[in-house]
């Protein structure tokens, strides 16, 4: 994906530059249509219907916990910002750009609570966000699920053709689900894929670990935005030469490597903030887009806080 507007800009990729997101239909991701004419200001809970249009809660997976987690309904929104983490720095970032909506898309009460005291980080969040007047909305599973959601933005930056879901969600449509797998136009080398990958993601500190045979063909590929150490038994009979995913611990990656045939599928290990944040642009641009169409004017941002929780690595050599 390419830079295509300055109102989405991110931590930088390893090309160098801002990365940006694509605006499917021309329309820029601030949502803002030259044609709409008399553009009218949405409230929180109208913004609710454009996002449940794009992500519906019922593509979410039965332990996530998605949704409005603090706003008024009758608020009016005019700026919104899309990040990974709602964590306090990101919240700061969307608060002094003026944001009235932050959608993440990490839960931050995803257990129960008893307590929001001000004492805790995410007692401190809670009352940042609501003293401040800043709505948070988490698409998380949903987002992952839903065609033109995480997964499927990652396939797509790295060329797959014709990706289906890994595992197709309960309550969708056929190409709703978790984890994508596709094909390669053509076949190259582990070596040459995992630069690929390397390529499109965000810098972070963790860069990218590959297992397998650097010179060894590839062009099935199946992907899984965020942590898929679940998905395995998917992975292989999807018959994926390559398997890319996040938070990937000793145990699971090692016993699929002894499980492997032919030493596939070969593993690539990438960030899990990086992973998911590809999908932010896209996120922005499709929401940008739903909202012109109903006559809404919204500016739309990404949050330019790296949260990956890495900050450098020691390797050998
Ligand atoms: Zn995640």
């Amino acid at each position: 994906m390419e830079p295509v507007d300055t109102d989405v800009t991110g931590p930088e990729n390893h090309d160098g530059g801002p990365r940006g997101g694509e605006a499917p239909s021309g329309k820029d991701a601030s949502g803002k249509n030259a044609a709409a004419g008399q553009a009218q200001v949405p409230t929180l809970g109208e913004m609710l219907l454009a996002v449940e249009e794009l992500w519906p809660e019922s593509l979410a997976e039965n332990w996530d916990e998605v949704g409005l987690v603090a706003g008024h309904p009758s608020a009016p929104v005019t700026r919104v910002m899309f990040a990974v983490d709602p964590t306090l720095e990101v919240i700061e970032e969307a608060v002094e750009w003026g944001a009235e909506l932050l959608i993440t898309h990490h839960p931050l009460l995803l257990k129960g609570v008893t307590s929001v005291a001000a004492t805790t980080p995410k007692g401190r969040a809670v009352h940042r966000l609501i003293e401040s007047g800043t709505a948070l909305l988490t698409v998380h599973t949903n987002g992952d699920s839903a065609v033109g959601g995480v997964s499927d933005v990652l396939a797509d930056a790295l060329g797959l053709q014709d990706a289906a879901p890994l595992t197709v969600a309960a309550n969708g449509l056929p190409e709703e689900g978790i984890g994508r797998v596709g094909d390669l136009p053509e076949a190259m080398s582990l070596g040459d894929f995992a630069a690929r990958v390397f390529g499109i993601l965000p810098s972070v500190a963790g860069g990218v670990r590959v297992s397998g045979d650097k010179d060894g063909l590839v062009r099935r590929i199946a992907v899984c935005g965020g942590a898929g150490d679940s998905l395995f038994n998917e992975v292989r009979a999807s018959n994926a030469d390559v398997y890319v995913t996040a938070d990937l611990r000793h145990h699971p990656a090692s016993e699929a490597r002894e499980a492997a045939h032919n030493g596939r599928p070969y593993l690539i290990d990438v960030s899990h903030f990086a992973s998911e944040w590809l999908w932010l642009p896209a996120a922005a641009a499709a929401l940008g887009n739903v909202l012109a169409d109903q006559g809404h004017d919204v500016e739309i941002q990404v949050s330019t806080t790296n949260s990956d929780p890495w900050d450098f690595i020691l390797t050998p050599g």
